[in-house]
């Protein structure tokens, strides 16, 4: 077995969509970045990289890099579960929490687990997703940005 983990950031700013986890939530602000920003599929998109030592998001998608302009993390998370298969992993859990002062995202951790499951081909029993606030306290409390923080657990194949 192998463990991995996943960190993210990204800045809360006016004129993006807030897209958490492949699901569009209706907000007056939303996640900064090169690509979507998505900033729950960065962290998962880690965790299993790291499992794998396979390096790092920035690695495998440098934001120097044009073709991730805007891209949808959907994209970046199923390349990363293709390169992970291509290591001879599979994917035996995720388990991963937002840190978003507000909206409320009980409402659509549903859909995120979803997304994540299709994406990587997996059931979503496999996938957890869950939120917290930061109590106000820090740049999630004070609504500057949110944070994601993923862990996964690979098998060989064989196994
Ligand atoms: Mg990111």
């Amino acid at each position: 077995m192998r463990v991995g983990i996943g960190y993210d950031v990204h800045r809360l700013v006016e004129g993006r969509p807030l897209t958490i986890g492949g699901v569009t939530i209706p907000h007056e602000k939303g996640l900064d970045g090169h690509s979507d920003a998505d900033v729950l599929l960065h962290a998962i998109a880690d965790a299993l990289l790291g499992a794998a030592a396979l390096g790092d998001i920035g690695l495998h998608f440098p934001d120097t890099d044009a073709a991730w302009k805007d891209a949808d993390s959907k994209r970046l998370l199923q390349i990363v579960g293709e390169r992970v298969r291509a290591a001879g992993y599979r994917v035996s859990n995720i388990d991963a929490t937002v840190a978003l002062q507000r909206p409320r995202l009980r409402p659509h951790i549903e859909a995120m687990r979803a997304v994540v499951a299709r994406t990587l081909g997996l059931e979503a029993g496999q996938v957890s997703v869950k939120a917290t606030t930061t109590e106000r306290l820090g740049f999630v409390g004070s609504e500057a940005g949110a944070a994601a923080y993923a862990v996964c657990l690979l098998l060989p194949d064989e196994a």
